[in-house]
């Protein structure tokens, strides 16, 4: 990081902008989160549901022979119920994991495996999450063709665009149900179902919609699917497969091997509390989806509202119709994404800059929408939860706002721009 921090926290390369320190609102505490697409608390009740199994019922639910094991497969199965309650399937069809990357990975590697002489065509796209788009480079080093749709400027795929990558080596076909960085839902049944009439398999990235948004694995067509625990305010570490196992049947090679556990398709002696955690957490989320949606989509407007109110030129990223409740992803132009963040250094949330090693690397979902690269770090993804209030809201789009106007006082671009000078025009110095 180029600039440097004085001891208020708030710099722009050099010059700093003075906080003045109003009291904080009633029922705001400092860090403020509102990043629940990278993680989500744990709900006090699924914790709860979860404690006993740590230590009084600490049984192997594959102990057979025992009492102990048998509370706790009972435990396991009750949780394999909630999560088949939540999606349409049924309780057989769930494979437990140890999250929702581990879920993408056996997902098209063991259906690579398991398919490979009926042929070696993978079709996924661009805005993925790393956890399929490494793995399709992983299967790609073995051999295997990957097509990496693109999007457009909305976030959502072209389903002409999927029709036309469609060959007769085509196996799979993994397109994500939801969008982590920008909220937006693909046409999920009617990809489904044109897989199906191509008798190809279908799995969906489903982490950010299950529990979120109604996901029904028969009205989507969908063979396989990825879920994880700690984005619906349950524990970190646990995740399930959907697999299907009737029309069509679907096989999985496994990838990890020793005992059997999960019909064969990944063993290792289940967690069991992080399960009993993903079940409550399931059944929590389809009782309140319904009021939790609507209250996040009217405190998710509301801010977008305020933003547009008090700023111009900025804009919202990804389709939103086709949106997840939670997600609010705005570019502020003009401001140095760096200099944003550090002006609101005590809330949590997500930029448009991925934070690797060395560099500051703009978000490549963002660039697969055409964002340049200075527009993308100037983004900022908003993650509302369950646990995000009113005030919170207004603390953080004031405090946004506050931020953006004093660093457009200081950029010469904001300047030009409001003096009707196009930037496109202007030939820079090289240095
Ligand atoms: C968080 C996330 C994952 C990874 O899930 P883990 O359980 O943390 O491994 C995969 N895909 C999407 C879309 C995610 O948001």
């Amino acid at each position: 990081m180029s600039s440097e921090i004085s001891s208020n926290g708030i710099a722009n390369n050099g010059v700093i902008i003075t906080e003045t320190s109003k009291p904080l609102p009633a029922g705001v505490t400092l860090p403020l989160y509102m990043d629940n697409h990278a993680t989500t608390p744990m709900d006090p009740r699924v914790l709860e549901a979860m404690l006993p199994y740590f230590s009084g019922k600490f049984g192997n639910a594959a102990s057979r022979n025992h009492a102990f094991g048998w509370e706790a497969e009972k435990a396991v199965e009750t949780a394999r119920e909630q999560i088949a309650k939540l999606i349409g399937c049924t309780p057989k069809e769930i494979i437990f994991t140890s999250g929702a990357t581990e879920s993408n990975n056996l997902a098209l590697k063991g259906i690579a495996e398991m398919y490979r002489e009926r042929g070696n065509h993978i079709i996924t796209q661009a805005t993925e999450h790393k956890a399929i788009l490494d793995t399709c480079k992983k299967l790609e080093k073995q051999g295997y063709r990957v097509t990496y749709l693109p999007v457009q400027a909305d976030g959502l795929i072209d389903i002409e665009d999927l029709k036309r990558a469609i060959d007769d080596k085509t196996i799979l076909v993994s397109i994500m149900y939801a969008n982590n960085e920008i909220g937006v839902i693909q046409p999920i049944a009617e990809i489904g179902k044109l897989c199906h009439e191509k008798g190809i398999l279908f799995h969906t990235d489903a982490v950010q919609a299950v529990g979120k948004i109604p996901v029904d694995v028969q009205k989507d067509n969908i063979d396989v699917l990825s879920l994880s625990a700690h984005k619906i305010y349950g524990p970190k570490g646990v995740g399930a497969l959907y697999v299907r196992r009737r029309n069509p049947r679907v096989q999985i090679s496994e990838q990890i091997n020793g005992g059997g556990h999960e019909r064969g398709m990944r063993s290792g002696t289940l967690n069991v509390p992080g399960i009993v955690g993903l079940g409550k957490a399931c059944e929590l989320s389809g009782e309140e989806m319904a009021s939790e949606s609507a209250r996040l989509i009217e405190l998710r407007d509301y801010m977008k509202a305020k933003f547009e109110k008090a700023l111009d030129y900025v804009h919202v990223n990804g389709n939103m119709e086709h949106h997840l409740p939670g997600n609010l992803n705005m570019s502020f132009v003009y401001v140095e994404g760096e200099s944003l963040l550090m002006g609101i250094n005590d809330i949590a949330v997500s930029s448009g800059s991925a934070c690797t090693s060395a560099t500051l690397e703009p978000s490549y979902v963002l660039k697969a929408l055409g964002l340049g690269d200075d527009v993308a770090h100037s983004s900022i993804r908003f993650g509302l939860g369950r646990f995000n209030t009113k005030a919170e809201v207004d603390y953080v789009s004031d405090k946004v706002i506050d931020v953006v106007l004093k660093l457009r006082e200081l950029s010469p671009l904001y300047e030009m721009v409001k003096e009707g000078i196009d930037l496109t025009k202007i030939e820079w110095a090289a240095h």
